[in-house]
């Protein structure tokens, strides 16, 4: 049914947006004012895909880690469920590639750009101790992120968030569920 993209840079709230968002599209999908078809919602992260934190220290190991990510959400896809990627999704082929996948599978897309100063992030990834990034590794990710864009058709509709912000929920839902327009129909 959807595809929802969260990208943003390492420790920025990414897991912390994705869980929320899980937790919201339940909530709607279970109210009695719901009555669209049964969907599941599914996060699929790097830990369920086997790519630890050091798959990000060099390319050669990314890519594979890439393709582990992307074949899940591949298999994913479908019109019973809302599959949230919760990943860094810093690379703008990388996100389009998605897209096509979602297009395929004629599911509907959303991308989430999670927004935290660097700083911030660099504060939360201390605090958080195990699973961290080794340091280099961590100023990479940020170095080499491509923010999404609204202005390209892979990245839209785009909901940015700030980390010091209530995320819009209720538009998000609308976009992926009700969707203003119909879903797209599949790449050929
Ligand atoms: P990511 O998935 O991007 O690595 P997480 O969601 O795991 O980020 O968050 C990393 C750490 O930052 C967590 O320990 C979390 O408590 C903290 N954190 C994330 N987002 C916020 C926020 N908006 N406000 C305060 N702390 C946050
Ligand atoms: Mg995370």
């Amino acid at each position: 049914m959807a595809l929802v993209t969260i990208s943003g840079f390492p420790c920025s709230g990414k897991t912390t947006r994705a869980k929320q968002l899980k937790e919201y599209f339940e909530s709607r999908l279970s109210s009695p004012e719901y009555d669209g078809p049964e969907l599941t919602v599914v996060i699929v992260d790097d830990d369920i895909s086997h790519v630890p934190r050091s798959s990000y220290d060099t390319s050669a190991l990314e890519k594979p880690a890439r393709a582990s990510l992307f074949s899940n959400v591949s298999r994913s896809l479908g019109s019973d469920t809302i599959t949230i990627v919760d990943s860094a999704n810093y690379i703008k082929g990388y996100r389009y590639q998605m897209y096509c996948a979602a297009r395929e599978a004629r599911v509907r897309v959303a991308t989430i750009h999670v927004v935290a100063p660097p700083d911030k992030c660099g504060g939360w990834h201390e605090k958080r101790g195990e699973c961290s990034y080794k340091p280099a590794t961590f100023d990479n990710l940020i170095m080499r992120y491509e923010e999404p864009s609204s202005m390209v058709r892979w990245d839209s509709p785009l909901f940015t968030i700030p980390w010091d912000e209530q995320p819009p929920f209720e538009d998000i839902w609308n976009a992926i569920l009700k969707g203003d327009k119909k879903p797209p129909p599949a790449a050929v």
